[in-house]
């Protein structure tokens, strides 16, 4: 565990989550985490067995985040119908290919080469055929018989598993909803909570976010008799269904994360790099921010630097245009959380740097400015049902646009930022989408698009700046100064909106701090 304070690192534009666990679970450890680039935090939900748990990491990122003053992203991380291995007799059993196996119903057993699972239609689901992965993809069964009340299996790659293992079952139609009752109470907690992300697993179709979607705004309908705010759903892609859905699955939901972890199971772990490019790419099309996860710096769990490969690969998701990449059991229970921060924020600057110099993103920006269009229009005719349904075609290309040109001007004339107010964070994310090499710094009144804006590539919001720049540019200047954002002589290009339109962005201007 980490025990040296470490000095504050400037955060690179690829942001950062990480995931809390006992090795970050305190005022201090988080503290140090954001000042070395951590920007949203993810509570697992899979392992806060009860909301109380998740509430009090809750209260500590807000109290950490409110003593640095900044806005910070909480992920709440649902776990969806995970199954899991019933207890085995001594804990370890090693499948051996020369015995077959048995699934019974039921959770508990003592009969020799016997599971159960917590997945309670497990033996109406499977067919002959059908594989069950088991200790993370290492060992393989194959259904070879199948009557009423048990499956027996072939072992096809043997290996040692453990009680309460996870259970994977590549290919096959599950009859179990998505969502679970106790993502349900999860959902519900996260709402009032004022949580700002909810991470859906094992996602199969659009349905399942409409559901969620409905759920929430049921819950603050009731809890403030509004219809107000609530969390943005990150669909986390880790099954078959998922890949193949993924065109309405991003329009759905608000943003995306491949979850390598279980889609290394549950498709041929070969497929996972192409896969994680069309997601990423699927996501950048229709404007949502996309974030890679799970063994981005594995050996980091118990090493002070990582693999080569490991560094290799997130530099790898941000060339991919990955908005974020996750930590996860490297800041949850590794030895070194805030070196694992720190490197991930090395290597993402250093791969930013090569950004920059070479116009990486440059190549397809035709096709960026093009896709920016179709994608803010989906995303505001998606989401919340809230104004932005309101706006027509007409203006919303006139954001579009500007955002554009905005970006055009800023790199033309050197700016240090481009400053944008938002109301929603939508045009905030059309700007990111553009990939300037120019910092962008969004201001809100709302808080939650505050936290939100956290997920995007390049994007800093900053508190306490009044929203409209038009009429309060010396005040922004200010408060931009005092965060250290701003300096004398800086170049800002500011979209603002100006005259009877007063819905989207429909100016940009220049500026120089004095
Ligand atoms: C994953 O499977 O990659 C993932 C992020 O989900 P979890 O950590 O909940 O298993």
């Amino acid at each position: 565990m980490s025990e040296i304070i470490f000095p504050s690192q400037r955060p690179s534009r690829t942001k950062i989550v990480a995931t809390v666990g006992p090795a970050c679970d305190s005022e201090s450890m988080l503290t140090q985490l954001m000042l070395c680039g951590v920007t949203v935090f993810r509570l697992n939900m899979a392992h806060s067995v009860d909301t109380e748990e998740a509430q009090r990491r809750l209260n500590l990122i807000r109290l950490a985040a409110g003593k640095l003053g900044r806005p910070i992203g909480v992920l709440a991380d649902l776990a969806g119908p995970k199954m899991r291995l019933g207890e085995i007799a001594g804990g370890t059993y090693i499948c051996d290919p020369k015995i077959p196996m048995r699934f019974i119903r039921g959770e508990k057993t003592t009969e020799p080469n016997t599971f159960t699972t917590t997945y309670e239609q497990l033996i109406d689901d499977l067919n002959v055929g059908d594989n069950v992965m088991l200790a993370d993809g290492t060992v393989t069964l194959r259904v070879s018989e199948k009557n009423y009340g048990s499956v027996i299996c072939e072992v096809i790659q043997g290996g040692a598993v453990r009680s309460r293992q996870g259970v994977n079952l590549p290919g096959v139609n599950l009859s179990i909803k998505t969502l679970q009752p106790h993502d349900i109470v999860h959902a519900k907690w996260a709402v009032g909570a004022g949580v700002d992300f909810l991470g859906l697993s094992f996602v199969r179709s659009a349905d399942d976010i409409h559901e969620l979607r409905e759920i929430l705004a049921e819950t603050a309908h009731r809890n403030t008799g509004l219809f107000g705010e609530i969390p943005h759903i990150i669909a986390k892609i880790e099954k078959q269904e998922a890949v193949e859905n993924i065109e309405e699955i991003t329009d759905a939901a608000n943003g995306v994360m491949v979850a390598r972890g279980d889609l290394g199971v549950e498709l041929d772990i070969a497929r996972i790099a192409t896969v994680q490019k069309m997601i990423i790419d699927t996501c950048r099309r229709k404007l949502k921010p996309v974030i890679v996860a799970t063994q981005m710096l594995e050996s980091m769990h118990s090493h002070t630097i990582p693999t080569r490969a490991e560094a290799t690969d997130v530099a790898n998701a941000i060339l991919d245009g990955a908005d974020a990449t996750m930590l996860s059991g490297e800041t949850a229970v590794g030895e070194y959380p805030v070196e694992a921060v720190r490197m991930m924020n090395r290597i993402a600057e250093e791969t930013e740097k090569f950004i920059t110099k070479c116009g990486w993103y440059k190549i397809d920006s035709g096709n960026a400015n093009l896709c920016v269009q179709n994608i803010i229009r989906s995303n505001r005719s998606d989401a919340n049902k809230s104004n932005e349904n309101k706006s027509s075609e007409g203006k919303l290309s006139v954001t579009t646009a500007i955002c554009s040109a905005a970006v055009g001007l800023a790199e033309a004339i050197n700016a240090k930022r481009i400053l944008i107010a938002s109301r929603s964070g939508v045009s905030v994310m059309g700007l990111s989408n553009l990939r300037s090499s120019v910092q962008i710094i969004g201001t809100s009144q709302n808080p939650r698009v505050l936290n939100r804006m956290n997920l995007y590539w390049g994007v800093i919001p900053i508190v306490n700046a009044p929203s409209d720049p038009r009429e309060s540019l010396k005040e922004i200047v200010e408060v931009g100064k005092k965060v250290g954002r701003f300096e004398r002589g800086d170049r800002l290009v500011l979209v603002s909106t100006m005259g009877p339109s007063s819905e989207n962005h429909n100016i940009i201007y220049a500026h120089v701090v004095d």
